[in-house]
């Protein structure tokens, strides 16, 4: 159960007025089930860094699992907007929740629907979509991560199938993964998609250990050592980079929106406990200091709101451009993890315990703001948009 009433959750400019009924139920439904399923456990997850047993089936259950694929392959066959709602929902609870949700969603269902053939997408989209198969994707590597286009995994072709070798770093899921989206180099020089099953020969997925954030979240390699593919299980429709930063621009999206919910987590209960909290015989909220922190984060999660909000319609409508989604990532991950720093302020000591969430979001959002494109490179991307000028 959250900390603070959940009708404190802000939405100071009435974007309610702009949400559909469906919006609204389907922010509800998730909502609920954040505080009925997340919530009382998650702390105890990432203290433990342990994952929580049954995440995909249950996320699955709640259609948080590609909202917008159609359903004909067992998505949702929702709009923009929902996705970012219900990304914004999960965060609230735990950014390894979102990251769940997102990478199955956005980087191992979409490529697979936009790029794969009728025979992948009926093979895999609706395992998928029910948590049944959990899916994990490989792009970044040991010695390329801001600069994924100098990846070393290849393949070759053998005739009747692929051999895949190399190696994959900072990989959610892939310790629990049954398939993996992999980007990789064929002889050619040009970048593919393969879809590489658990138990084919020469795959493991060793666990990434000792981690400060994102705890409630499995991390791996994807080890590739003369691994078979089968020539069916390459994505037939996109080659080049463009097929791995598509889906990095759909999961980026959702991350704006997501790491919303972990500000409003921590704002919500920087409110509820400063209102609360008596120091020198009155609330500390009642102190300068502490309203000066209190109304920047509502300012700065409301225009956060709003950037989101615009860019879902622009999404929606096919317009978005990666450098705005660009924009949007980088100044709401950087909205967020300001937020959760500086409101764990706010309950002096209490603030650094587990009964509160600010270290666990502020420790999260070290995460987030490092992949999907680090704050750096999302800034570069931005300057390239406004000069033509690549500063890479
Ligand atoms: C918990 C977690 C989960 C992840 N999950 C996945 C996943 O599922 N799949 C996946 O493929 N990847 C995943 N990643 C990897 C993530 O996308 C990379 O960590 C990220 O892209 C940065 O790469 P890097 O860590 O190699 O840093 P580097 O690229 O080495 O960058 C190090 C620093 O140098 C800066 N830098 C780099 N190039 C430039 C430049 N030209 N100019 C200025 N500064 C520059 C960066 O901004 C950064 O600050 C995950 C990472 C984490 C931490």
């Amino acid at each position: 159960m959250s900390y603070y009433p959940l009708n404190t959750i802000p939405d100071y400019y009435l974007l309610d007025n702009l949400l559909t009924d469906e919006h609204k139920l389907i922010r509800q439904s998730v909502r609920d089930w954040v505080e009925s399923f997340v919530m009382p456990q998650i702390d105890e997850a990432a203290q433990q860094h342990k994952d929580i047993p049954g995440l995909m089936k249950e996320l699955g259950s709640i259609g948080a699992l590609g909202p917008y694929i159609p359903v004909e392959y067992g998505g949702a066959g929702l709009d923009q907007i929902s996705y970012g709602i219900i990304m914004q929902e999960l965060e609230r609870g735990d950014s390894a929740v979102r990251s769940a949700a997102s990478v199955q969603s956005s980087l191992v269902m979409f490529p697979i629907y936009e790029f794969g053939s009728d025979e992948q997408k009926n093979k895999y989209l609706p395992k998928l979509a029910n948590g049944e198969m959990i899916g994990a994707f490989g792009l970044t590597e040991p010695n390329h991560g801001s600069d994924p286009g100098s990846m070393e995994t290849y393949y070759k072709d053998m005739g009747d199938h692929y051999l895949l070798n190399g190696a994959k770093m900072w990989i959610t899921n892939a310790p629990l993964c049954d398939i993996a989206v992999v980007w990789a180099k064929g002889e050619d020089g040009k970048v593919r998609g393969l879809i590489v099953e658990r138990d084919f020969d020469g795959f493991t997925t060793p666990e990434t250990h000792n981690k400060w954030s994102l705890r409630a979240s499995k991390t791996g390699e994807l080890v590739f050592r003369d691994v078979k593919v089968p020539k069916e299980n390459l994505l037939p429709k996109v080659e080049g980079l463009k097929g791995p930063l598509s889906c990095l621009n759909s999961a980026r999206y959702g991350i704006s929106w997501g790491v919303i919910g972990a500000a409003i987590d921590c704002y919500c209960t920087a409110v509820q406990y400063a209102k609360e909290r008596n120091q020198f015989g009155k609330p500390i909220a009642s102190y300068q200091l502490q309203q000066k922190k209190l109304a920047e984060f509502l300012t700065e999660i409301t225009k956060a709101q709003l950037l989101s909000w615009q860019l879902g319609n622009l999404k929606n409508e096919h317009q978005a451009t990666p450098a705005q989604i660009s924009m949007a990532k980088r100044n709401n991950v950087k909205m967020a993890i300001d937020i959760a720093r500086e409101s764990r302020q706010i309950l002096g000591g209490m603030g650094i315990m587990g009964e509160f969430p600010m270290m666990r979001h502020a420790a999260n959002l070290e995460s987030v703001i490092t992949y999907e494109g680090t704050h750096d490179i999302h800034l570069l991307i931005t300057g390239l948009d406004i000069t033509g000028i690549n500063a890479f």
